[in-house]
């Protein structure tokens, strides 16, 4: 087991990673003072509730805690306003109050819907994580929390920090693997942006990592939460550095758009802008070329894409769909580019020729 600690100005809390972890769920709430005379609320999908929510439930009710689960359909259409009012219908049903405390069982979905109900709830009530998927290292830590609406994706959502993150890596050998693979997009891109060292230590272990070998897991987990938590305890409210955690998301999200959500996973979409915004960076700042190929191999060995069909996803959509990213201001195209492998900067002001061409040279 590993632990990591968050230290932020007004809250302090810790990430354990191990396996095995989601047996010892009560002594773990304990040591975060979460005593049995608080009431409990596990939230949690039709898919991961009867994988481990049954259990959880059965362990927290024999040290005495009282203790109800709440399931939404698994998916991101549960990310919205009536799975939140609903979960917040269930909460009063059951009599929590401010010091009751909210259990996020699942993937990052569940990690955004349930947060944003201990946000709510009450005007906030503590909440932990415990993340079922490999993307949610990435989702349950930094405190984001919320919900989409029908015109925009996480558009309503609060800061709310958890009380705790508990990973079982154990839980992802029932992960499909797709979900898997895309989940390692999150985790490469936490090396390409800050950890060059683990970049190269995930070049060396990508068989064993796909391979679920549990002390390989959790040290990908550990290293790549470590780079989030660097980044989140020095700019909690994203007001600059944080901003460097969208690498790969400009054009990642915009192919997720023009997709319809459905062609690309989050992390097959990111692997590919991450791909396009190293081709980019050589363009505009003159990286060395040597840092696409490495990001292109890298991305490849996790069996990542790093091409897009060009043919169905024309470039003046995905043009269209970058224009509404959230960090275009006064209608300049910006990015986060990458200098070398582990250091990346926000670039402001790039010309859409060169986005075109970036594109061009990206497309299958
Ligand atoms: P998800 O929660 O939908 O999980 C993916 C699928 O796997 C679901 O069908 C789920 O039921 C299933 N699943 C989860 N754990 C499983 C397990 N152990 N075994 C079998 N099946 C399992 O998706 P995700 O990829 O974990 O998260 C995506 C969400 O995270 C998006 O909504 C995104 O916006 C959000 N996100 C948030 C942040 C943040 O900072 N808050 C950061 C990144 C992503
Ligand atoms: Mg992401």
């Amino acid at each position: 087991m590993r632990k990591l600690t968050v230290s932020l100005d007004h809250c302090t809390y810790p990430i354990y990673i191990g396996a095995g972890l989601l047996s010892q769920l009560p002594v773990y709430l304990d040591e975060v003072g979460i005593v049995p005379d608080r009431k409990l609320m596990v939230i949690s999908d039709t898919q991961v509730a009867p994988l481990y929510g049954e259990r959880i439930l059965a362990s927290l009710k024999q040290q005495g805690y009282q203790v109800d689960m709440a399931v939404v359909p698994a998916g991101e259409s549960s990310k919205n306003l009536q799975q939140f009012e609903y979960l917040i219908g269930e909460c009063l049903r059951f009599g929590l109050d401010r010091q009751s405390v909210i259990l996020a069982l699942g993937g990052g979905v569940v990690g955004d819907l349930a947060g944003f109900v201990a946000a709510a709830y009450m005007r906030g009530i503590p909440f932990v994580q415990i993340p079922t998927t490999l993307l949610a290292h990435d989702s349950s830590v930094g405190g984001k929390v919320g919900v989409n609406h029908a015109l925009g994706k996480n558009v309503i959502g609060a800061f709310h920090q958890p009380a705790m993150v508990l990973y079982d890596v154990d839980t992802l050998k029932t992960l499909p693997t797709r979900e898997l693979i895309s989940g390692f997009a999150e985790v490469i891109k936490h090396g390409l942006i800050w950890d060059a060292d683990f970049v190269q230590w995930l070049e060396k272990n990508s068989a064993e990592l796909l391979a679920l070998r549990p002390e390989k897991m959790i040290e990908a987990i550990y290293r790549g939460c470590e780079v989030k938590v660097a980044i989140v305890s020095q700019d909690e409210r994203e007001s600059g550095l944080r901003a460097i955690l969208n690498y790969g998301h400009t054009i990642g999200h915009a192919l997720e758009a023009v997709s319809g959500y459905i062609h690309y996973t989050h992390g097959e979409a990111i692997a590919i802008g991450m791909v396009g915004a190293a081709r980019l960076s050589a363009k505009v700042l003159g990286t060395d070329e040597s840092v696409v190929r490495k990001t292109k191999e890298l991305l490849e060995a996790f069996q990542l894409p790093t091409q897009y069909d060009g043919e169905r996803f024309p470039e003046d959509r995905l043009l269209l769909a970058m224009k509404r990213d959230k960090k275009v201001r006064n209608d300049e195209y910006a990015f986060v580019l990458t200098r070398k492998i582990g250091q990346v900067e926000v670039v402001r002001g790039i010309a859409e020729e060169e986005i075109r061409a970036a594109l061009q040279e990206l497309r299958k």
